[in-house]
């Protein structure tokens, strides 16, 4: 899953003693076929025939789903729901607690269940809450169209399953195709792990890109729809960075856990801000204009990257409390600081190796990163890993006092935390290892099909001393376990830079200010606005703060005068070095106030400078790994 900004074990298979045995569900397959010739208007309808005994019978829709580390199995979007045997109506009823699961009794001489039902998709699009299909595209994630026997691992249900595609469209997935025939496609048989695992996008506009690779290694494409057929135009040289990110995965980890790659990207104004990461495929939805505009550009630039490195960290390397052996057993996010924390510290740290983004505008991301974590005034109450922990309870949440509350820390908080154990590894090595080192013991091994190694904090650590000696536990424990005042900003400081505020905008944020329209004055008087001059958030402790103000107020007028951007950064310099207020006319829910901002410093925006004196390391762990 990418973050906002903008299989299984043998271990847990013991554990959960209810599980049905593999051998009685291997037996016979459950036939799926879903109808998307409705996608335009969002709903998806889907028939399955599911091998069942006489008698009493419980079927369940998948709760909790990989990558989104929560119950967010879309259960209010299915509708329409039909179930009969041997041609005859079956009464189902819904379990009066768990609202995913359906009891039917199945009558004597039957041997399936056969179920209609429809998903309804406008507000299912990889979990970030978006619609999953437009005019001219789709998202089919199978989880939202699929009942399983209740108590069976995922693993052990095996599918066929089969599409059928508005007239024309083409489509991208890492299933492989047994019987495609026009606008109807059939699928090899999958166990139900696989199928979740591998989603499905289509569109009328639709481009396969083959990437090179190197002749041992696995076929990898990309299979990209778009609202616009002009907005599938990819430049040379980012054809040339995504075959070189390719490149840069497997000279980092050594090995690859997939049989062929696909990164299912989707341009769409309409379906979009998602990227949910799988073994075999990432299913990720940019903004239309992300492969023509700079600024776009530069905002997704770790999109995909991010997406791919999840298929080492996150889908083969996974926390065992995300090692669940099917979608109704609860997920525990203690440790996503790692899956996902570190895998944004890879995103955009690939995304700077293959060339999609410079390593000026890398530094630039991170200062961005590093000092809006280092205002997150949260942070003294609320550790780290419970940002983690409470995943479910802190996602498609509004901003307003998001920095008291904290967001989904883990992620880029994670970035800071594993620059700063890079960092170390340089140092206790005098430079000979770094965390590459860890990554390619902990996600390399033996390249091969998909499978799950799952992992506990003791692990984590025991790799990392076999990288470099140190007192990991502590380090981690106190960085994700204890609260603070300030960002970890240890790392950058020992590679070599330190975060600063100037006047000088900051290149990543005023790309995000333009994109998502609102200005930022959030190191300054301590409050972000929108374009429609709702106060976003206001930063406890700050200027604005002290003075009274709190989001969702509408700022009016600045010292008298109508509010724009320009006419506030221009009070914020007017008051530098004097003891005048900046006086904001703000409405709040209908009633008027003025409120005065005792503020004299300027403008400040992030930016990382050298330290004079200290080596760069950070250029160095810029450094592609190949040429
Ligand atoms: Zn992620």
């Amino acid at each position: 899953m990418h973050s906002p900004r903008f299989a299984f074990c043998l271990s847990t298979l013991v554990v959960v003693g209810i599980l049905v045995p593999t051998s009685a569900l291997l037996a016979q397959s459950i036939h799926l076929h879903v109808d998307l010739t409705d996608a335009p208007r969002n709903i998806y309808h889907a028939k399955l025939s599911i091998p069942a005994k006489p008698g009493a019978n419980t079927l369940v829709f998948p709760k909790w789903i990989p990558g989104n580390h929560r119950p967010s199995g879309p259960i209010a979007a299915l509708t329409g729901i039909h179930m009969e045997a041997a041609g005859k109506p079956l009464v189902w009823r819904r379990d009066d607690v768990d609202m995913y699961a359906f009891h039917v009794d199945v009558p004597e001489g039957a041997s399936s269940i056969d179920v209609s039902l429809d998903a309804i998709t406008s507000n299912d699009s990889a979990g970030a809450g978006g619609p999953a299909a437009s005019s001219n595209l789709l998202d089919l994630n199978w989880n939202a169209v699929v009942l399983y026997p209740q108590g069976a691992a995922s693993d052990a249900v095996e599918f066929i399953a089969s599409v059928k595609l508005p007239p024309g469209w083409r489509f991208g997935t890492a299933l492989a195709a047994a019987h495609p025939a026009d606008d109807e496609v059939e699928f090899a048989p999958v166990s139900l792990t696989t199928l979740v695992d591998s989603p499905l996008i289509a569109g009328k506009h639709f481009r396969r890109i083959e990437l090179t690779t190197a002749t041992d290694a696995p076929a990898h494409e990309m299979d990209l729809v778009a609202d616009n057929e002009a907005d599938l135009e990819m430049k040379p040289e980012d054809l040339a960075a995504y075959n070189k990110l390719v490149a840069e995965t497997g000279a980092l980890f050594g090995a690859r856990h997939y049989r062929q790659y696909h990164f299912l990207y989707t341009l769409s104004d309409q379906v979009g801000g998602h990227g949910l990461e799988h073994h075999e495929s990432n299913d990720s939805a940019a903004a239309e204009r992300t492969l023509l505009d700079p600024d776009l550009h530069l905002l997704y630039a770790d999109l995909l990257p991010h997406e791919f490195a999840h298929s080492w960290n996150g889908k083969y390397r996974r926390p065992a409390g995300l090692a669940t052996p099917n979608y109704q057993e609860p997920m525990i996010g203690d440790l996503l600081w790692v899956y996902e924390g570190l895998t944004d510290y890879l995103g955009r740290l690939l995304a700077e190796r293959s060339g999609l983004m410079s390593a000026e505008q890398y530094r630039e991301a991170l200062a961005a990163t590093a000092a809006s974590l280092d205002h997150r005034s949260g942070r003294t109450w609320r550790p780290l890993e419970d940002t983690a922990r409470s995943v479910q309870t802190l996602r498609l949440l509004g901003p307003q006092w998001s920095n008291w509350r904290r967001s989904l820390d883990y992620y880029n908080e994670g970035e800071l935390i594993w620059i700063e154990v890079d960092s170390i590894i340089r140092e206790q090595t005098h430079g000979q290892r770094s965390l590459d080192d860890f990554c390619r013991r902990f996600h390399g091994g033996q390249s091969g099909p998909p499978k799950v190694v799952p992992y506990t904090f003791d692990d984590l650590v025991r790799a990392l001393n076999e990288v470099a000696a140190y007192d990991w536990a502590t380090l981690l424990r106190d960085r994700v376990g204890a609260t603070s005042t300030h960002a970890p900003l240890g790392g950058i400081e020992r590679d070599g830079w330190k975060l600063v505020y100037n006047d000088q905008p900051n290149a990543f944020a005023r790309a995000a200010e333009k994109l998502w329209k609102f200005a930022d004055f959030a190191y300054s008087l301590g409050f972000s606005v929108a374009k429609d001059a709702t106060l976003i958030d206001v930063m406890v402790g700050s200027p604005a703060y002290q003075s009274g103000l709190g989001p969702n107020m509408k700022l009016i007028a600045v010292n008298g005068r109508k509010w724009t951007p320009a006419v506030l950064h221009a009070a914020i310099k007017a008051a530098q070095g004097t003891t005048a207020p900046i006086d904001l006319l703000v409405e709040n829910a209908q009633f008027f106030q003025t409120y005065s901002i005792s503020y004299h410093e300027g403008d400040r925006n992030p930016h990382l400078e050298r330290v004079s004196g200290h080596s760069d390391v950070l250029s160095v762990l810029l450094t592609p790994l190949t040429r």
